[in-house]
């Protein structure tokens, strides 16, 4: 088997030269999901058969000299709560296992249409709730840099896919962090865009005033290039924007000259991990290097955020999560007689632990007589988060910051306790919840060789600002080395 390309860049010289063809990059894919994912579980359902006619067609336009754009004939992976017209589409529960959608959400539409070769559908957890991707019905992703260890969450088989050489390129979701924690986790590129950037329709609800589809890539101009497709309106979601997509492949110089980073020391300080402060030190250094000036920011009211999201994004999948009632979706109980018994026990049945606990925060958080206690509040520290951004971005054009407190942590060593799974995403949630793009750009390794990466911020839209201080933080640290067994395998 051929080595995998290193890069999405170097897979488009690879298919532009006509070294490769999108039939073999395909089956190269293929045969590594069959050899290496039963360890590691990235994915749930793999489309063999609709990727190798998609391929197929993308060498015939090709060999026609017509290609359709930057994706044409490349591999992408497809989280499991974005719909696929006639693939079954999990969400990683069990009240989905034999889901089949009509339709393809707008997403998954718009890759097809740029002939983009879908692999099938990655691993998550349960209804993007998490961040280890331990808690999937169809059980754990490990991750490929050391198979003890959890990928991140909720979008870790998508980011497991990419680090492992499945797939060249992956869509994910976030909410609070999901695309961000399990590209800093895999070493990957990760980017969750600008509330509104890119459609959610077709996308399963989970906090929909949060949620935004986001790219996985090894490299910034895979990010960027594949971002591109996903973005722009769509009619079928009213919350998407109107705004002009730019071609950010276009400006991936890396110029970082007249820009001012902005340096969230709180989130440098104490509860950090040694090495991880030292890589992201190290970045401050390298864009400094580069031309950038450095200035410190505050948040202040950051360390709200992580109270303030379980509200908000519990209170939101409650009410998104009640059209699971057994009658229109997936499972229903059987033997069931009367109407109130089929829902109770068809969504206790399908539901596992970590989703019944958000249904039930968020329900309390609703309820008559705690509304003001809880959602008000929490709404009210969202609008100050927000007002910290707005502040910060008046001295700084992008925020940097690391993405966790501490690299991959051990499969089992949070599952039993809710409240430390859920402060690993601390640092991810401020930007979800002021609605500002962010990424997770790889900066480093630990002495036990678990990725480390940088947290960037910009301004709502502004995400060729994200870009461009990545490619320049990519051209000081490469992309991420592959984990030992795939450069192994690729020698
Ligand atoms: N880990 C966070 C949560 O469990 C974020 C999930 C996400 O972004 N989908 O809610």
């Amino acid at each position: 088997m051929s080595a995998p390309p290193a890069t999405y860049s170097e897979l488009r010289r690879a298919l532009d030269s006509g070294n490769r063809s999108s039939a073999e990059l395909t089956e190269d894919c293929l045969a590594r999901i069959r050899r290496r994912d039963s360890e590691w579980n990235a994915f749930l359902t793999v489309d063999d058969t609709s990727a190798r006619a998609a391929a197929a067609a993308a060498d015939a336009r090709r060999a026609d000299a017509r290609p359709l754009g930057p994706l044409d004939g490349v591999p992408v992976a497809v989280k499991d709560n974005l719909v696929t017209a006639g693939l079954r589409t999990t969400c990683a529960s069990r009240y989905l296992a034999d889901y089949v959608p009509p339709r393809d959400a707008t997403v998954v539409a718009r890759l097809r249409a740029a002939g983009a070769v879908i692999l099938g559908k990655a691993n998550l957890d349960e209804f993007a709730m998490g961040s280890s991707n331990e808690h999937s019905a169809f059980g754990a992703v490990r991750n490929p840099h050391d198979p003890s260890r959890v990928p991140g969450g909720s979008s870790g088989g998508s980011c497991a896919a990419v680090a492992g050489a499945l797939a060249p390129l992956a869509i994910g979701s976030d909410t609070g962090g999901s695309v961000r924690l399990p590209a800093s986790f895999c070493g990957v590129v990760g980017v969750k865009p600008t509330y509104g950037r890119v459609s959610r329709s077709g996308l399963v609800a989970f906090g929909s005033s949060l949620d935004q589809p986001g790219p996985v890539a090894r490299d910034v101009a895979g990010a960027a290039a594949l971002l591109a497709v996903m973005s722009g309106h769509d009619p079928d979601d009213a919350t998407s924007s109107l705004a002009p997509v730019p071609d950010w492949t276009a400006d991936l110089s890396g110029d970082v000259g007249s820009m001012k980073i902005g340096v969230v020391r709180d989130l440098l300080g104490d509860g950090v991990d040694d090495e991880v402060r030292t890589a992201v030190e190290r970045a401050i250094d390298a864009l400094r290097a580069a031309g950038a000036r450095i200035v410190d920011v505050e948040l202040p009211h950051a360390r709200f955020g992580v109270a303030a999201y379980y509200v908000l994004s519990s209170a939101e999948a409650s009410a998104n999560l009640s059209r699971f009632d057994g009658v229109r979706y997936g499972a229903r109980a059987a033997d069931v007689s009367d109407l109130e018994t089929l829902y109770e026990r068809s969504r206790s049945e399908g539901f596992g632990a970590e989703v019944k606990r958000r249904i039930l925060i968020g329900t309390f958080a609703l309820s008559a007589g705690y509304y003001d206690a809880y959602y008000a509040r929490a709404q009210k520290a969202r609008r100050l988060i927000r007002a910290d951004y707005g502040a910060a971005f008046v001295d700084a054009d992008v925020l940097l910051s690391p993405v966790a407190p501490t690299p991959a942590f051990r499969l089992g060593e949070r599952a039993e306790d809710p409240l430390a799974m859920y402060l690993t995403d601390a640092m991810t949630i401020p930007a979800s919840l002021a609605g500002v793009p962010a990424l997770s750009v790889p900066v480093g390794i630990s002495s036990g060789r678990l990725p480390i990466g940088a947290h960037l911020t910009a301004p709502a839209f502004a995400e060729g600002r994200l870009f461009r201080a990545a490619a320049a933080l990519e051209r000081a640290f490469g992309p991420a080395p592959w984990p030992a067994s795939v450069a192994e395998e690729a020698a």
